[in-house]
């Protein structure tokens, strides 16, 4: 790679290594602690609510709601070529909340609306977690 993107390429630990490969298999995956049962994202290696370090990993159903958006503009050097696109915040179904990039046109979004999970290819090997407009009406939609 020389574009320079591996500057914001994700760095995978062994520790994280499962996230990630989640991603790339088509899942979406938080953790939850066990001592204290709390569910959490970003899936740090401590508890946020209990220091503890007991944990296990849990496939989300990677259904959220579109909590606010915007298109970038002005963004990194390597991204240039792929202005405009969509980040946004979603509220996932099991309430967590997540930033991510949004696939699909900005016109086509709105607050509200329900999106679903979907890996994007970012560089070799690495896929990177974002949603787009849910194509099959949910129960919630
Ligand atoms: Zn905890």
């Amino acid at each position: 790679m020389s574009d320079g993107i591996e500057a914001f390429l994700p760095r995978i630990t062994d520790d994280s290594r499962p996230f990630w490969d989640g991603i790339k298999e088509g899942r979406f995956q938080a953790r939850r602690c066990r001592p204290c049962g709390e569910l959490y994202f970003p899936p740090h290696m401590i508890c946020p609510f209990c220091f503890g370090n007991e944990l296990q990993w849990v496939t989300l159903c990677g259904h959220g709601t579109l909590y606010a958006f915007t298109r970038m503009w002005a963004v990194p050097k390597p991204f240039r070529s792929r202005v405009p696109y969509v980040v946004g915040v979603v509220d996932l179904d099991e309430g967590l909340r997540v930033f991510a990039k949004i696939q699909g046109a900005y016109e086509d979004l709105t607050i509200g609306a329900r999106v679903e999970f979907v890996p994007e290819l970012l560089a070799a090997e690495v896929y990177l977690f974002t949603f787009r407009r849910s194509v099959v009406k949910d129960e919630r939609a």
